[in-house]
């Protein structure tokens, strides 16, 4: 067994099918010839256990207090980054266009907490939970995820550590090499 915080490799995700070569339809309307399907690593609680150790690497020893995840992977990689760092989790969930804590659980004014979540993309669920921490008036110590897609650095103000980077390659519709060569399009994921 591998010690906790050594982090996750290209080839590992490729072994478990979290990594899929095909024609994908991506949520943002883009074709890509790579999908990254992040329950194959969220259903394994050893390999998260694993991965999250290493996207906290950055923020050891920082003053957390609490860490909030948006739904559905991101509250798993809250529970899990609180579990590691003796904290309690937060979880955000989806109200209508926004974010908001359902179920009582609302951290206290002036807490200093860690936003994560389990793929970055285009960044919308992060800025979803950056605007509803706002109206808590909490101070945000830095924002983790396990696996950083963004095409483009993204700046949220805070910073960013990612366990694993793997930039996304995408297409436009009209431009996409593998349309052009015919092969089947296929949709994946919900956002
Ligand atoms: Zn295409």
């Amino acid at each position: 067994m591998r010690p906790v915080g050594e982090g996750i490799t290209l080839e590992e995700l490729t072994q478990m099918g979290a990594i899929l070569h095909g024609h994908f339809l991506l949520t943002s309307g883009r074709h890509s010839a790579v999908y990254f399907e992040k329950f194959r690593l969220l259903e394994r609680p050893a390999l998260l256990e694993r991965v999250v150790a290493t996207m906290l690497t950055p923020f050891r020893g920082k003053p957390i207090e609490g860490v909030v995840g948006p739904t559905l992977g991101g509250i798993l990689v809250a529970y899990e980054a609180a579990r590691q760092l003796g904290v309690q989790a937060f979880y955000a969930e989806r109200e209508g266009a926004e974010r908001a804590f359902r179920r009582n659980g609302i951290p206290e004014r002036g807490m200093r907490l860690l936003v994560v979540d389990d793929v970055l993309t285009t960044g919308s669920s992060i800025r979803e939970v950056l605007t509803l921490l706002q109206s808590y008036a909490v101070q945000v110590v830095g924002i983790g995820v396990l696996i950083d897609r963004s095409e483009q650095p993204i700046e949220f103000g805070y910073p960013l550590a990612a366990a694993l980077r793997l930039p996304a390659e995408s297409y436009p519709p009209d431009e996409c090499p593998l349309c052009l060569q015919g092969i089947p399009l296929l949709k994946r994921g919900s956002r």
